[in-house]
C-alpha cells in the first residue's frame, strides 16, 4: 500500500507532468502554425513524453492500492517571442520539474518508502536526459543566432526526432 503522504505528493506531480504536456503542445502548435514542422515535431514528441510520465505515476499509484486524482489543467500562457526563448522556457520548466522530482525522492527516503524510491530514481535519471536534450537545442540556437539558413537546417534535423 502506498503511504498516503506519498500518494498525495505523486498526485501533485501528475498534475505537473500533465501541465508539461500542455505546455509543450502549446509550443508545438506555435511552430506548426509557422510551418516549422521540425520544431513542432520536437515539441509534439516532448508532449508525448510528458503524457507517458503522468501515466507511469498513475499506474504506480493504482498498483499500490492508492487513489489517483485526475487534475484540471491550466491553459499555458506562452511569453516567448523568439525561437530561442521557447527553448529557454522549456529548459527552465524542466529544471523546475527536476527540483520537484528531487523533493519527491527526498520524501521517499524520509518515510522509507522503497518502492517509490525506486520509481523516483528512474525519474531522476530521466530528468538528466530531459534537461540535456533541451539544452542541446538551446545551444544550437545560441550558435546560429538569426541565420535563417541554419534555422532551416536545424528545423530539418529536429524533424527526425
Ligand atoms: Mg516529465
Amino acid at each position: 500500500m502506498i503511504p498516503e503522504k506519498m500518494n498525495k505528493a505523486i498526485n501533485d506531480q501528475i498534475a505537473k507532468e500533465l501541465y508539461s504536456e500542455y505546455l509543450y503542445l502549446a509550443m508545438a502548435v506555435y511552430f506548426a502554425e509557422k510551418n516549422l514542422d521540425g520544431f513542432a515535431n520536437w515539441f509534439y514528441k516532448q508532449a508525448e513524453e510528458e503524457h507517458k510520465h503522468a501515466m507511469k505515476f498513475m499506474h504506480f499509484i493504482i498498483e499500490r492500492g492508492g487513489s489517483v486524482k485526475v487534475p484540471a489543467i491550466a491553459e499555458p500562457k506562452l511569453k516567448a517571442k523568439k525561437y530561442i526563448e521557447f527553448f529557454k522556457a522549456a529548459l527552465d520548466h524542466e529544471k523546475f520539474i527536476s527540483e520537484s522530482i528531487g523533493k519527491l525522492a527526498d520524501l521517499a527516503i524520509e518515510i522509507n518508502d522503497h518502492a517509490s524510491k525506486s520509481l523516483l530514481q528512474w525519474f531522476v535519471d530521466e530528468q538528466v536526459e530531459e534537461e540535456a536534450s533541451t539544452e542541446k537545442v538551446l545551444n544550437y540556437l545560441e550558435m546560429i543566432g538569426d541565420n535563417s539558413g541554419a534555422i532551416f537546417m536545424l528545423n530539418a534535423e529536429l524533424g527526425k526526432r
